[in-house]
């Protein structure tokens, strides 16, 4: 039987796991990589930069400038073009790559992990070098990529939603009365790290201490009814504005923020006046409502793709069915209304049910194209869900520069894309011909140069 010691276990793992043949400047011992002759898209700018290289060094960009040149530096040919940050997705559940009741209630818990490792391999070949996680226990899978054992983007997880009693994180369907509060039995929803069922204010707050005990570095609050939950219709809010209230207190207590899953009009206008930071989904706000948002300054994380087919293509059976079709009613009320308020939009897909949908993620580069153009769209993807993480303040676990820019000082997480994006955003939708280098953190996970 051949032994392994744990070093050349650990370099074994590292070069099957997570360098690809192409890892050419990890595998020649390199950690500096000169890309020259792109066209830059800096994450904020409508204009290409031309005429610049870029060194990437320990990770990290270390130079944005005209003929850089480093002796120790593996030089890519970008041949034309086009250099972007990593893109990033604000609305995953990098778990949730099955139903939600198989997940908690009937399959192991390994394969669950299993699931997901692959499921964040495929995001980061996708081009996403970043992800806020809203839901699902994702710690151990972001130790494990930050470890660079597993390939995957970065995660700011969030952890258990957190849920009232029949609250669209209320995943139990036994309808037996045994609340883990009431019966003393507990939920393997939370023994699983999927949600905690809070009511009142005492309740809320533990439950939130809790949550970012774990490391959460943002609070998920379920906070209305959904298309897919198991017991709330679309149309209830949940959640008290002194419950709310004390959810964002706790929240901001540890220096972050609350966001919320919210559909109906009541439950937005609530969680704005709690101030939570972000609102997701939300395509039901009232032209008012939207205005608050507006001046309160905060994002607005919608999802264009899964309003743009039709129920059976979103997967939707049974009761979702008539659910979906009225979301999607409201739907285009709610973006024309947002882009016309000029919100700040984050770029977020809320791709889940199983693994096999994740192309889909890719889709609402596309999906958008309906209502804004490309740079605005790249934008979304870039620096603006930076902007929007960084509301985690000093919980934000990425802490050694900016994500989602080009520039001196910023984290080495940058794709090459065939074409010009600024012109035609299709690359991105189809990554497996669009991207043809992906690096994070100035890792080369793929290189077709
Ligand atoms: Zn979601």
């Amino acid at each position: 039987m051949l032994t392994l010691n744990r070093r050349t276990f650990l370099q074994g793992s590292a070069a099957a796991c997570v360098l690809p043949a192409t890892g050419l400047a990890q595998a020649s011992g390199s950690t500096a990589t000169l890309i020259r002759g792109a066209k830059i898209f800096d994450g904020t700018s409508d204009q290409l930069a031309t005429g610049l290289d870029v060194l990437v060094r320990d990770g990290m960009i270390a130079q944005v400038g005209e003929a850089l040149s480093d002796d120790d530096a593996t030089v890519i040919d970008a041949d034309g073009r086009t250099l972007t940050p990593g893109m990033s997705d604000a609305h995953v559940h990098i778990m949730w790559n099955d139903t939600i009741e198989n997940l908690i209630y009937a399959s192991p818990h390994e394969y669950t992990g299993a699931m997901a490792a692959e499921s964040a391999r495929r995001m980061l070949m996708r081009g996403f070098t970043t992800v806020r996680d809203m839901g699902g226990p994702s710690f151990g899978l972001k130790k494990a990529i930050d470890d660079g054992v597993v390939p995957g983007p970065r995660i700011l997880p969030s952890g258990f939603f957190i849920s009232q009693t029949s609250g669209h994180g209320d995943f139990d369907p036994r309808m037996n009365y045994n609340s883990p509060h009431f019966g003393k039995q507990v939920d393997p929803a939370y023994q699983r790290g999927w949600t905690i069922i809070a009511d009142g204010v005492p309740e809320v707050t533990k439950a939130t201490r809790e949550i970012l005990r774990y490391g959460a570095t943002q609070i998920k609050i379920m906070g209305s009814g959904s298309i897919t939950g198991a017991h709330d219709p679309l149309d209830v809010t949940e959640f008290t504005p002194e419950e709310l209230f004390a959810i964002v207190q706790a929240a901001k207590n540890w220096g972050t923020y609350a966001t919320i899953h919210a559909y109906t009009d009541v439950a937005i206008f609530n969680a704005i006046k709690a101030g939570v930071r972000s609102i997701e989904h939300g395509l039901f706000a009232s032209e008012t409502t939207m205005q608050m948002m507006k001046e309160a300054d905060i994002f607005f994380s919608t999802q264009f793709l899964s309003f743009s087919v039709g129920p059976e293509q979103a997967g939707m059976t049974g009761s979702s069915v008539p659910k979906y079709l009225e979301a999607q009613a409201g739907a285009t009320n709610g973006y024309e209304r947002s882009k016309a308020l000029g919100l700040k939009m984050a770029f977020g897909t809320d791709i889940l049910g199983t693994i096999d949908l994740g192309p889909f993620q890719s889709q609402e580069f596309t999906a958008r194209t309906a209502y804004y153009e490309p740079v605005d769209i790249l934008r979304q993807a870039t620096s603006l869900n930076a902007e929007l993480f960084e509301r985690s303040g000093r919980r934000h676990p990425y802490q050694d520069g900016p994500i989602g820019v080009i520039r001196e000082g910023a984290y080495g997480d940058l794709l090459l894309v065939n074409g010009n994006p600024l012109e035609d955003i299709s690359p991105l939708a189809n990554p497996e011909d669009g991207l043809a280098l992906i690096m994070k953190g100035g890792q080369v996970f793929k290189n077709t140069l």
